[in-house]
This record gives structure tokens, C-alpha cells and sequence, in this order.
């Protein structure tokens, strides 16, 4: 298990990395960090292997508070940890298993490992992470023989083959094609799940972050903005920061009135499980398919609203318009096979309110949450 309690780090030229970081990850859970470049992603990463110490707060691994750790008991405590970069690190022009090997023994020095000077039960070993992630039948081809996918599986093997507590993985996928990084999410996830190791995984990618974990933990300017499962986190976002990077959304003004929501031009919703928002000023996330569009001469009472473009991708098609009060919003719906909207037309939107959140005018609580 993976505790940091209040966790924070200022680098010596003062930039804040982490602020006030509470995260818990289970034993064999899978956690995605997922942030903006500069968000404190790799730094929150790097203070698990103690690559860096942190500044405050306890960080406990294991049951080790690794902030007390030094000299061999610091390198002991890193070798129980498998790290897989975006670089993938290997030895090009040596064969796989040899690549595998040199994880297993990291007191041997390479030339060693190359002279074939490895214990068998290490070969053994190194042999069976190769089986674990796929690519057995490729030990004893040259590592620059293997395409980019092939290479991400050896890394991935070097770092397991030392049957690590803890996998951290950095943007491991960033080299490959999209096509590649799809098939590598997969071979992870199913790897991970076999071998039940907890995981933490640095991305920029939602997608790649929402099919991959467990948990999705989301970083912003060194803070931890929300954590919680994909389905939570797309739902039922914690603020309006969250709601924006985790998909797409529309930000509205509005009032609460006694469960009534009020938008400016006048139009009104109301739903039973909006009673408990306080009255005030509130921000309103729709996202594009938590809309419904509507011909304006068919459908009184939603926002009303003027279509100014439309582009038809297949499955949905995306419309792009201009509510009465000035907001631009963004739509999303299935195809119909006979579409008749054109640029121009006037149209009414009505909400699933059952999906859209509601937040604190400020946007950072959203009063949906339980
Ligand atoms: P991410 O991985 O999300 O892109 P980082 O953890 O690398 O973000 O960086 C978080 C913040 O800390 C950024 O403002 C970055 O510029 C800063 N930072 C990272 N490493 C260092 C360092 N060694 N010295 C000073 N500032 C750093």
C-alpha cells in the first residue's frame, strides 16, 4: 500500500511540485495520475522510488516511510520497485533475454550478464516474465529487432521480472503509434491484473487514463484535484476544473432558486434532488450529449438557441451554437439518417438533468457529490 499523507515538495528553486498531496493506493490496485504538462505528475512519481525527497508529510510504501531511508537501505527499498519510462532503455544490440537477465542480477556488471555468467533459476525467472508479457518466442532476437510495441513489452518485463511491490510507470506509451498504444493498453491492463501488482501510471491521455485503472487521481498545479474511478470522475467531476479536463463540457450561468435552476434568459428546470443546493449563484456543467436537441417549433421551454455549425462524424454528429444569452455551447447526438438542421435554424435544448452537475459559483464544489 501506497500512502502519502499531506505530502508536499518544493524544489530548491522554490517551484511547488506537490501541495498538500493525500493519496492511498491499495495493494494490487491500478492508479492513473493524468494532469497538464507541469502538473506535479512525474514529481509525485518520482518521491515513491525516493528519487527525489520530499519536502513534508509522510510517505509510507510498503509500510516504509521512505523519507528515512538512505544507503543500502535505500537502494534495497528501490529494487523493489519496477519503473518503466517512455524511453524504453534497453540494450539495442543484445539479445532480449540478456536485457532481462541484467534486471535480475543488478550487482553484476553488464559484461558479466553478456558473458552469460547469470545463475539458471535467473534465466528461469527472466524467461518467465518474456512469457508473462507476450513475446517468449522473441528471447533471443536482438532487442533492435523488435518493433516499438515489442520493445514497451521487454521493458515491461525488465521491470517485473524482479517480482517488484510497486510498478511505476511514466507516460510508458508515448512512443508508440496510436494503433500500438491501444493494443499496449490492453496487454498492460491484462498483465497488471494477472500479476496483481499495485501500479501507479503517469499520463496525459484520459482515454488511455479511463481505460487503463482502477483509480484516476487528477493533478493540477501540484494539488490533487479529485480521485476516484473513471465513472465518478466523468459523472460526477469534483469541481469545475475536473469537469472541463475529463472530456468535454459546457460551463453555463445560473441561479438556484429552491431546486429550481434559472438560467438567465429565464428558462427554468427543476428536479427533486436539486432542494439541498443552496439559493445563490451557481455554474452549470453540460456536457455535449447531456443536451437534447429540439426543432424550436416543436418543443416550448428549453434554452432556446441558434445553430451556427454542424459537423457530421458517422456515429454523431457535433453542432456548434449560440444560446439567447450570448454562451456559445457544444452538442453532441446521434445521427439521424434524415438531418434537417442547417446552420441558422432556430432550436430549443433541454437538459438529462439527471447528468449534469452543478457547482458552487466559484467551481470548486460540486453540489451533486455525495
Ligand atoms: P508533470 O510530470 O505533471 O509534467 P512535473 O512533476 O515534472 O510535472 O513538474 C511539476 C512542477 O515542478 C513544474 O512546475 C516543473 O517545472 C517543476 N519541476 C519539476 N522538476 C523540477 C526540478 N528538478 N527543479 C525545479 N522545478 C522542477
Amino acid at each position: 500500500m501506497i500512502v502519502f499523507d499531506h505530502v508536499s515538495k518544493v524544489y530548491p528553486n522554490g517551484t511547488v511540485g506537490l501541495d498538500d498531496v493525500c493519496l492511498r493506493i491499495d495493494d494490487g490496485e491500478f492508479v492513473a495520475i493524468i494532469g497538464r504538462s507541469g502538473a506535479g505528475k512525474s514529481t509525485l512519481l518520482r518521491a515513491v522510488n525516493r528519487m527525489h525527497q520530499i519536502t513534508s508529510g509522510t510517505l509510507m510504501v510498503n509500510g516504509t516511510d521512505v523519507t528515512g531511508l538512505s544507503g543500502k537501505r535505500l537502494r534495497q527499498f528501490r529494487r523493489g520497485i519496477g519503473m518503466v519510462f517512455q524511453s524504453f532503455n534497453l540494450v539495442t544490440r543484445t539479445s532480449v533475454i540478456k536485457n532481462v537477465l541484467a534486471a535480475c542480477v543488478p550487482d553484476m556488471p553488464f559484461w558479466r550478464v553478456l558473458l552469460g555468467a547469470f545463475r539458471k533459476e535467473d534465466k528461469i525467472k527472466a524467461l518467465e516474465s518474456l512469457d508473462k508479457v507476450g513475446i517468449l518466442d522473441k528471447a533471443y532476437m536482438r532487442a533492435d529487432q523488435l518493433s516499438g510495441g515489442q520493445q514497451q513489452r521487454v521493458a515491461l518485463a525488465r521491470a517485473i521480472v524482479i517480482k517488484p511491490d510497486v510498478l511505476l510507470m511514466d507516460e510508458p506509451l508515448s512512443n508508440l503509434d496510436a494503433k500500438l498504444r491501444l493494443e499496449m493498453r490492453q496487454a498492460i491492463r491484462k498483465i497488471q491484473r494477472e500479476v496483481g501488482i499495485t501500479t501507479v501510471y503517469v499520463t496525459h491521455d484520459q482515454e488511455e487514463a479511463m481505460s487503463i485503472s482502477d483509480t484516476i487521481a487528477v493533478m493540477n498545479a501540484g494539488k490533487i484535484q479529485h480521485i476516484g474511478t473513471p465513472r465518478d470522475i466523468y459523472q460526477r467531476p469534483a469541481n469545475t476544473f475536473v469537469a472541463t479536463f475529463i472530456g468535454r463540457t459546457n460551463i453555463l450561468d445560473a441561479r438556484m432558486e429552491q431546486g429550481t435552476l434559472v438560467f438567465p434568459t429565464g428558462e427554468r428546470f427543476t428536479r427533486d434532488s436539486w432542494r439541498t443546493i443552496p439559493d445563490g449563484p451557481v455554474k452549470v456543467s453540460v456536457r455535449p450529449e447531456e443536451f437534447v436537441v429540439h426543432h424550436a417549433d416543436e418543443k416550448a421551454g428549453g434554452l432556446s438557441a441558434v445553430l451556427e455549425d454542424s459537423v457530421y462524424l458517422g456515429l454523431n454528429t457535433h453542432y456548434y451554437l449560440k444560446l439567447t444569452g450570448g454562451a456559445s455551447v457544444e452538442l453532441i447526438q446521434e445521427s439521424a439518417i434524415d438531418e434537417k438542421l442547417e446552420p441558422g435554424s432556430a432550436v430549443t435544448l433541454t437538459l438529462k438533468e439527471e447528468k449534469i452537475n452543478i457547482f458552487s459559483e466559484d467551481g470548486t464544489k460540486n453540489y451533486l457529490r455525495v
